[in-house]
């Protein structure tokens, strides 16, 4: 296909992504729980309905986040399906006995190298490894690097990277405090989603990462962070908010920023999911 209209299909189907129009036409087909490798997805559960997202965020206080004032319309909520076993109940997704014994950065950056096993490496600028401290307790989980990362090797810098920072001070955190990395380390072209084989050919070197550091809480911004965690194809929104295990730290889904850009109103959402991080770090909110 011409890389034009590819760029334009592209865009469709990651709008289609945001308003989870996937889950919409499978569960369309089957009624029964999508239940993926590794067992992730175990419980089509029914959540007691919630109070509208709204008044449930005022009384977290919600007025203090990251650019939402007070008057900021925020969207009821849906009573959302829980298809995905909240992190009390649910068994570990990975087994930790595979963490590479003495494993440091430096080693996962010499085994990356400068990295040709898939095809993203022919138009990267930069291997965008990730940024932040080691002995970080709290890690984000972004897609890959957009322009602005490939160009300055560095995650999230861009328009959604400002947003992902505000969300961070909001939490009363600096940059410098957390963790940031992508699923992916080199920039799909056009912006596009990473595919399946780039995923499974990077993300071990995320997980690698992750094992060094040893987060308290993993923060997955989106459905490709989440979705290649939890190793589930259901949609974000069933499950964002939830808590769950991998490999002994704790990880919450959230949207991811750059869907914020374009659906302002989901901030609320966002702010009570880092709220909830906020409360397992015992963080209070940056006074304003
Ligand atoms: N979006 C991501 O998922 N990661 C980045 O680093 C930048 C934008």
């Amino acid at each position: 296909m011409e890389s034009d209209k590819r760029a334009r299909v592209e865009a469709w189907l990651r709008y289609g992504a945001d308003l989870e129009l996937g889950p919409y036409y499978r569960d369309r087909v089957s009624s029964s729980p999508v239940v993926d490798t590794n067992q992730a997805v175990v419980a089509p559960l029914v959540e007691p309905p919630q109070p509208p997202i709204a008044a449930a965020v005022r009384a977290a206080g919600a007025s203090s986040s990251f650019g939402l004032s007070p008057t900021t319309p925020v969207a009821a909520a849906p009573a959302r399906p829980s298809a995905v076993a909240p992190f009390a109940q649910a068994p570990s997704l990975f087994e930790t006995s595979d963490r590479i014994a003495g494993d440091t950065f430096q080693l996962i950056r010499e085994t990356i190298g400068d990295c040709t096993r898939c095809k993203l490496h022919k138009a990267r600028t930069n291997i965008v490894f990730g940024v932040g401290s080691m002995k970080a307790e709290l890690v984000f989980v972004g897609e890959g690097p957009g322009h602005d990362e490939d160009i300055k090797g560095e995650p999230f810098v861009g328009r959604a990277g400002k947003l992902l920072t505000q969300m961070i001070e909001a939490m009363g955190l600096r940059r410098e405090d957390v963790y940031i990395c992508n699923v992916v380390k080199c920039r799909p072209p056009e912006n596009r989603l990473p595919e399946k084989d780039e995923i499974t050919t990077c993300s071990p070197f995320l997980f690698r990462q992750i094992d060094v550091i040893r987060p308290k809480v993993i923060c997955c911004l989106g459905s490709c962070a989440s979705q290649t965690l939890l190793q589930t194809t259901q949609g974000i929104s069933r499950f964002r908010g939830e808590w769950f295990d991998f490999r002994g730290s704790k990880l919450i889904a959230t949207y991811h920023p750059a869907y914020l850009l374009r659906n302002p109103n989901a901030k609320g959402e966002v702010w009570k999911d880092l709220q909830k991080v906020m409360t397992v770090l015992g963080l209070q909110p940056k006074r304003k």
